[in-house]
């Protein structure tokens, strides 16, 4: 059966892949300087924000990605307090970041306003945290943002972007980890989507390397489901600039009160463990 055009569909050119979803009806549709949002009701994901096409957020499975974006490197780190998000404009990494009492400020850094001011509208629900007198939601380059940090200033920075090419293709670059390398304390740490292990392994490869090669100590791949990306099997790679091993802060009772709906500490533990081909191409 052809889908007709009652569904969305992602194809994805690079990996002869699509993925599909019924829709209810378009709700919003705008060009900004930077992309193109599309809004849509879906029949059983609740509500989907696509940029440039691409599946970004949607109701049903969004926390799956911003847990694991959030808690595993927060948890990996000795004492994260103060954290920047770059991009991440739909606010449910920010809203998981600020779950921890440990942090002290959170910085949102993304390049689009107009995805934030959608989120507030269709995804309210992630935008709880926006008014929290610790974040600072600031609109701008996160590029740019990083070179003007103060050095040493941060603990974790974390690249909730979208994939890249346009305007997040220099956050996947040498130059970028080098600016990133410089605003990090000596303990500090960056944490990026990276991606789905089975499609984008290169691509994975690639970042780690090029992570190694600005000068991060080491890298660390996790994964977990994501059923709105292409292949539904996502990626996040965790940048140390200390060579120290990650911790795990993983007390039972403080895991508890982030109240999660997929992330606990055996999935913590379970999302480092790495399959063999995926060991072999980032030398893990
Ligand atoms: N979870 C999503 C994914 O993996 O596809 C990403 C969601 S989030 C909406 C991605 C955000 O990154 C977008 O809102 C986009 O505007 C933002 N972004 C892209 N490039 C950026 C840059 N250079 N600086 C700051 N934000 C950027």
């Amino acid at each position: 059966m052809a889908l007709d055009k009652s569904w969305f569909t992602e194809p994805v050119e690079a990996t002869g892949t699509a993925f599909s979803l019924k829709l209810g009806e378009k709700l919003h549709e705008e060009q900004t300087p930077y992309q193109k949002i599309e809004i849509f009701k879906t029949e059983s994901f609740g509500y989907l924000m696509t940029i440039d096409g691409c599946t970004m957020v949607s109701t049903r499975d969004n926390f799956l990605y911003h847990e694991m974006m959030s808690h595993v490197a927060l948890n990996s780190h000795p004492n994260p307090k103060n954290v920047v998000v770059v991009g991440g404009g739909d606010c449910g990494t920010l809203r998981e970041v600020l779950k921890h009492p440990e942090v002290t400020q959170a910085t949102q850094v993304e390049i689009d306003e107009r995805v934030t001011r959608l989120a507030e509208q269709y995804f309210p629900e992630l935008c709880t945290a926006n008014d929290d007198p610790r974040a600072t939601l600031f609109f701008g380059d996160g590029i740019q943002w990083m070179k003007d940090a103060a050095p040493e200033s941060i603990d974790l920075i974390i690249i909730d972007s979208t994939d890249p090419v346009g305007p997040a293709e220099g956050l996947f670059g040498r130059r970028f980890y080098l600016d990133c390398i410089k605003a990090l304390k000596p303990d500090g740490m960056l944490v990026q989507q990276s991606e789905s292990p089975l499609l984008h392994l290169e691509l994975i490869k690639e970042m780690h390397e090029t992570m190694r090669v600005a000068g991060f100590a080491q890298t660390h791949l996790f994964h977990f489901p994501q059923p709105l990306y292409p292949s539904g099997w996502w990626s996040g790679s965790i940048a140390s600039k200390s060579s120290a091993p990650l911790v795990e802060r993983l007390d039972a009772a403080a895991i508890a009160k982030l109240d999660t709906q997929y992330y606990n500490a055996a999935i913590h533990r379970g999302a480092f463990a790495v399959p063999n081909y995926v060991a072999k191409a980032i030398g893990q």
